[in-house]
């Protein structure tokens, strides 16, 4: 009842909508980019655009360009930011200047296509706090990624408690509600779509086969998302932290069995002293897996060391309005 009400009076209001596009070295994508955006929503008259540009430290011609884009379009806000922070940062950058009633983060290359967004308002309309654009078929990656990617899905919902929904990246709608509570979380390592899954909200989807970059190359390489995963993963559960206590009793109750065994055939077949070959598997063995515990340890207090030293999740140079 209350989402009916809801929808009426939102039914045909005018809302200002916000676009969020972190980009890094996209002088040749922007323009496409924009031509794209104004065929899509220049005869749509119930939603005005705010288009924020955070530019994410590029060392091309992104900044010139997004000013000369900006001075025939006055919807264009450029956030400039220090350096390159990544794009999780740049996105929070984006997420605080923006001041849309709804509000849509979305890559610069077209792979999240911006056709989908009419269809996303209406959904809000309907009573839906998020929308969320899922890439029901996703060809155009590489084959490793996609792998990769499903792998990444698997492990990380296996340890977190707050499961994240598979092939959903950060194209989606959101309320004004939800935006505000994202910007209130108070830590500084954000991966962001573990965020947007952990504030809740009345949810949907919409699937959609994700397309090709349109220009340009891809920024981020097996390392740099390899470092995304661990984030993704020790953000959200400490279960890696925890498993060792258990593999630790496991252990400790397999050996006390062997010790047991051991003795029993002392007493029974007399002292036999070859074992050689089984001590050193077994120094090596345990060797290793001490040290993989120690490094996770060493992960997870990482990550603490900078969370309390509470700098900023990005700086900015200068907003241009
Ligand atoms: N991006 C950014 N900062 C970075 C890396 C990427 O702002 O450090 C932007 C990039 O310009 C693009 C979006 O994030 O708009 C997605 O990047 P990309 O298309 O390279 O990622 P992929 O689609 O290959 O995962
Ligand atoms: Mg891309």
């Amino acid at each position: 009842m209350q989402d009916q009400i809801c929808s009426l009076s939102k039914e045909n209001e005018n809302i200002l909508l916000s676009l969020i596009i972190p980009v890094l070295n996209e002088e040749a994508t922007i323009p496409i980019f924009l031509k794209k955006i104004n065929n899509i929503f220049n005869n749509i008259e119930y939603i005005t655009l705010e288009i924020v540009f955070i530019n994410d430290g590029s060392s091309d011609d992104t900044l010139t360009k997004l000013l000369e884009m900006q001075y025939h379009d006055p919807r264009i806000i450029v956030v400039d930011l220090s350096r390159n922070f990544g794009k999780e940062a740049a996105l929070s950058a984006g997420l605080e200047v923006a001041n849309g009633r709804v509000i849509v983060p979305l890559d610069v290359d077209l792979q999240d296509p911006p056709e989908l967004i009419p269809a996303m308002v209406a959904k809000w309309r309907e009573g839906y706090e998020v929308v969320v654009g899922r890439r029901a078929r996703r060809d155009e990656d590489s084959w490793a990624k996609r792998i990769s990617a499903r792998w990444f899905y698997r492990v990380h919902n296996a340890f977190a408690d707050q499961k994240l929904p598979e092939n959903v990246g950060d194209f989606r709608l959101m309320d004004r509600s939800v935006v505000n509570a994202i910007n209130a979380l108070p830590e500084s390592c954000r991966f962001m779509k573990g965020l947007f899954a952990w504030v809740g909200f009345r949810t949907t989807y919409i699937d959609y086969a994700r397309p090709a970059r349109v220009a340009g190359e891809s920024k981020f390489n097996a390392w740099r998302l390899w470092n995304f995963a661990l984030d993704g993963i020790t953000s959200f559960s400490t279960v890696p932290l925890r498993i060792w206590a258990y593999i630790g009793f496991a252990l400790a109750f397999t050996a006390f069995i062997f010790a047991t065994l051991l003795f029993l055939r002392v007493f029974i077949s007399g002292v036999d002293v070859p074992g050689y070959t089984s001590l050193m598997v077994s120094i090596i063995f345990f060797g290793g897996l001490q040290l993989i515990g120690i490094g996770v340890l060493g992960e997870y207090l990482g990550r603490n060391y900078i969370e309390s030293k509470r700098r900023p999740v990005f700086l900015i140079r200068k907003i241009y309005k």
